[in-house]
C-alpha cells in the first residue's frame, strides 16, 4: 500500500469513468452541441482542476462553478476556458474585481450588481460577460419571468457599454428526483416558461447562449431542452444509476486489539467491550468529511466483508469491529467507498446506511484526503 502525501487514506478518481459518463451524455446530443461542465464544489468532491482538464479534453466548451473563488482557483491552475459563476456575486466586496481580473462570466439578476459591474469595469479593455438568471420554478436566485424584459431593456437602453450579455439561463428543480414522471412534468413547465422568456428578450437583444438542461434535463427531456448549450454535472461525475462512479475511498488498518471485557471502546462511555471482540482503528474521521451519523450504522470493507463501525466517527479516526474477519493486522486494506474483491460499497449504499445524499457525501470529502487520478 502506497502512502500519498504522507497519508494512508486516498481517494481514487477514475477519469476513464468520467470519460465514459461524458461520452454517454454527448451521445444524447447533436454532434458538437456545446456542453458546460459543472465543476462547482471541487467538482462534487472529485477535484475541480483534474476534472475540468478532463472535460475540456473531451470537448466541453464552458465550465461552471458556484462562486468566484472557485473560478479564480481554476484560472490559477491554468484553466483558460470560459467559466460561468452560477451563484451570487455581491456588489460589495472583491467578487466583481476578481471576476474582471480573471475573466469570469457572472450570473447577474439584479440591477444593483449590474451597476456595480459597470462601475468597476469602466476602464477595462474587455467587457465583462454576464448570463442573466431567470427563476422558472426553483425559487432560488433569478429574475421572475415577467421582469426579464424590463431588465434586458434597461441593459440595452441604459448605459452599460462594458457589459456583454452573452447568455440567459435557468435551472430545473428536481435534480435529485426519484419520481421521473413528476420530474418531467415540472421541468417541462419550467422549460416552457424559459423558452417564452428567451423568445421575448431575443426580440430586444441578441443573447447568443440560452441554457437550462442539467443532467436530468439531458437525460429525461430530450432535444427540446438542449437549447444552445447543456449544463450537466452529476451524471458526468457518476451520481446516477446509469453512470459509472469514478470515486473510491480507501485506507488501511493502523491498529488491532482485543480490549478486555468492560473496557470502553472509543469516546462513548456506553460502548464497552465484551472481551471477545477484535477492534481495528482506521485513520479517517469527520475532519475528512465522514459524517458522525455513520458511526452508528456505517460499514466498511475489510477482507471483502462489510464490517461495522463502532462507537461513532472521531475527528481523525474510526473504530471497526473486525471479529468476523480476524485475523487482521495493521496494514490490512480498508475500503470505505468502492470495490474489494467481489464486494462493493457504493455511495448510494452509504446513503442507505447513513442518510444524506450522494452529492453531499462526495462534496464533503475534505481536501485533507489526497486525490489520485487513475
Ligand atoms: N446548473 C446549476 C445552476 C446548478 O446549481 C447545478 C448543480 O446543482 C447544475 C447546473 C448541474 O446539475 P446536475 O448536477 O444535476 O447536472
Amino acid at each position: 500500500y502506497k502512502c500519498v502525501q504522507g497519508r494512508e487514506s486516498t481517494m481514487r478518481i477514475n477519469l476513464d469513468s468520467v470519460k465514459w459518463n461524458y461520452e454517454r451524455l454527448i451521445s444524447k446530443l447533436p454532434p458538437k452541441h456545446p456542453v458546460m461542465g459543472v465543476v462547482k464544489g471541487n467538482a462534487y468532491g472529485m477535484g475541480a482542476v483534474a476534472v475540468s482538464r478532463t472535460l475540456l479534453r473531451l470537448g466541453a466548451k464552458y465550465l461552471a462553478v458556484a462562486i468566484v473563488d472557485e473560478g479564480v482557483y481554476l484560472r490559477k491552475h491554468g484553466i483558460k476556458a470560459p467559466i460561468l459563476v452560477l451563484g451570487y456575486t455581491a456588489a460589495f466586496g472583491q467578487g466583481i474585481d476578481l471576476a474582471i481580473r480573471y475573466s469570469l462570466t457572472l450570473n447577474v439578476f439584479s440591477i444593483e450588481v449590474l451597476n456595480a459591474i459597470q462601475k468597476k469595469v469602466r476602464n477595462s479593455a474587455l467587457p465583462v460577460k454576464i448570463h442573466i438568471k431567470v427563476n422558472t420554478g426553483l425559487s432560488r436566485l433569478g429574475i421572475e419571468p415577467d421582469e426579464v424584459v424590463p431588465f434586458v431593456k434597461l441593459i440595452k437602453y441604459g448605459f452599460y457599454p462594458n457589459i456583454e450579455v452573452e447568455g440567459i439561463f435557468s435551472h430545473f428543480g428536481y435534480s435529485d428526483a426519484i419520481e421521473i414522471e413528476s420530474l418531467k412534468k415540472y421541468a417541462t413547465q419550467q422549460l416552457k416558461i424559459f423558452k417564452k422568456v428567451v423568445g421575448k428578450v431575443r426580440e430586444i437583444m441578441n443573447i447568443p447562449i440560452a441554457h437550462i438542461a442539467n443532467s436530468n434535463g439531458v437525460e429525461y427531456l430530450g432535444e427540446e431542452a438542449h437549447l444552445d448549450m447543456v449544463r450537466p454535472g452529476s451524471s458526468i461525475l457518476g451520481f446516477r444509476s446509469f453512470a459509472k462512479p469514478p470515486l473510491s475511498l480507501s485506507s488501511i488498518v493502523t491498529d488491532v486489539r482485543k480490549p478486555a471485557a468492560g473496557m470502553q471502546i472509543g469516546y462513548r462511555e456506553n460502548v464497552t467491550a465484551t472481551g471477545n471482540q477484535w477492534i481495528a482503528a482506521v485513520p479517517l474521521g469527520y475532519a475528512d468529511g465522514l459524517r458522525p451519523e455513520c458511526g452508528d450504522v456505517g460499514r466498511v470493507l475489510i477482507k471483502g466483508t462489510r464490517v461495522p463501525i463502532v462507537s461513532g466517527i472521531m475527528m481523525d479516526q474510526m473504530l471497526v469491529d473486525v471479529t468476523e474477519v480476524y485475523p487482521v493486522a495493521a496494514g490490512e486494506p480498508v475500503v470505505i467507498i468502492g470495490r474489494q474483491g467481489s464486494s462493493e460499497i457504493r455511495l448510494e449504499d452509504i446513503v442507505k446506511m447513513c442518510g444524506g445524499t450522494e452529492y453531499s457525501w462526495a462534496s464533503q470529502l475534505s481536501k485533507r484526503i489526497p486525490r489520485v487520478y487513475v
